[in-house]
């Protein structure tokens, strides 16, 4: 049994506030937003994190970055500026296991990272 939450998500097992999908990426709003825009886009295949991720798989990672686009197009925040984070294993502060990007926007953004 798959008990993988975004998978859950996926298969319109669990609700999400959705922003865009495909056969290949599914993007939706964060639960826990950490900014006035916070999306996660998801690779509908899961993976458990980019480590994963050999060969032709790449090619789903570079689909998440054309919906990234699109959205960041559609959301109106290519001349402010946004972020793009993906956290990766427990020192990463990654907390779901299936490979997501966060889609960050609407405030300064602080570096380094917490
Ligand atoms: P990470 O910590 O990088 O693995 O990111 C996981 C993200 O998933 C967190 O920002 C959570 O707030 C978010 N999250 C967890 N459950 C849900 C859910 N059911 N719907 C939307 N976002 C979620
Ligand atoms: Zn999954």
């Amino acid at each position: 049994m798959n008990d993988c939450i975004f998978c859950k998500i996926i298969e319109k097992k669990i609700p999400s506030k959705i922003a865009y999908e495909d056969d290949k990426v599914i993007a939706f709003h964060d639960i826990n937003p950490q900014a006035p825009v916070h999306i996660l886009i998801v690779t509908k295949k899961h993976f458990d994190s980019i480590m994963d991720i050999t060969g032709d798989d790449a090619i789903e990672i570079a689909h998440v970055f054309s919906v990234i686009q699109k959205l960041a197009v559609e959301l109106g925040i290519t001349e402010k500026g946004f972020r793009i984070v993906n956290n990766c294993g427990a020192e990463g502060g990654q907390t779901v296991p299936h490979v997501h990007f966060h889609l960050l926007a609407g405030r300064y953004m602080q570096w380094p990272p917490g």
